[in-house]
């Protein structure tokens, strides 16, 4: 269980970059209107790309299909609707 106020890596959908945060609600680079259901944990990202680092670099993009596609997406329960994972709400 995360505490409210540690700060984890995250990771936004929407523009594809990580950054640091304790908070799911809104991405923290300007310009992006990531917000709450775009912003995952980093560690759900790593679990579909493995060639990623474990941490990353701020600033950074990162493919979401980088090397997966939408295939073992759709095999981990990836709903496209939604845009979510199971447990990733
Ligand atoms: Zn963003």
């Amino acid at each position: 269980m995360i505490e409210d106020t540690q700060e984890i890596w995250m990771y936004c959908i929407y523009c594809e970059r990580a950054f640091r945060s304790s908070s799911k609600n809104n991405c923290t680079y300007e310009c992006c209107d990531g917000n709450l259901g775009d912003i995952w944990e980093w560690d759900v990202i790593l679990k579909l790309n493995r060639n990623y680092p474990e941490i990353p670099v701020q600033g950074e993009e990162y493919p979401l299909f980088g090397d997966v596609g939408f295939t073992n997406l759709r095999r981990a329960g990836y709903d496209e609707e939604t845009r979510r994972l199971p447990g990733n709400c």
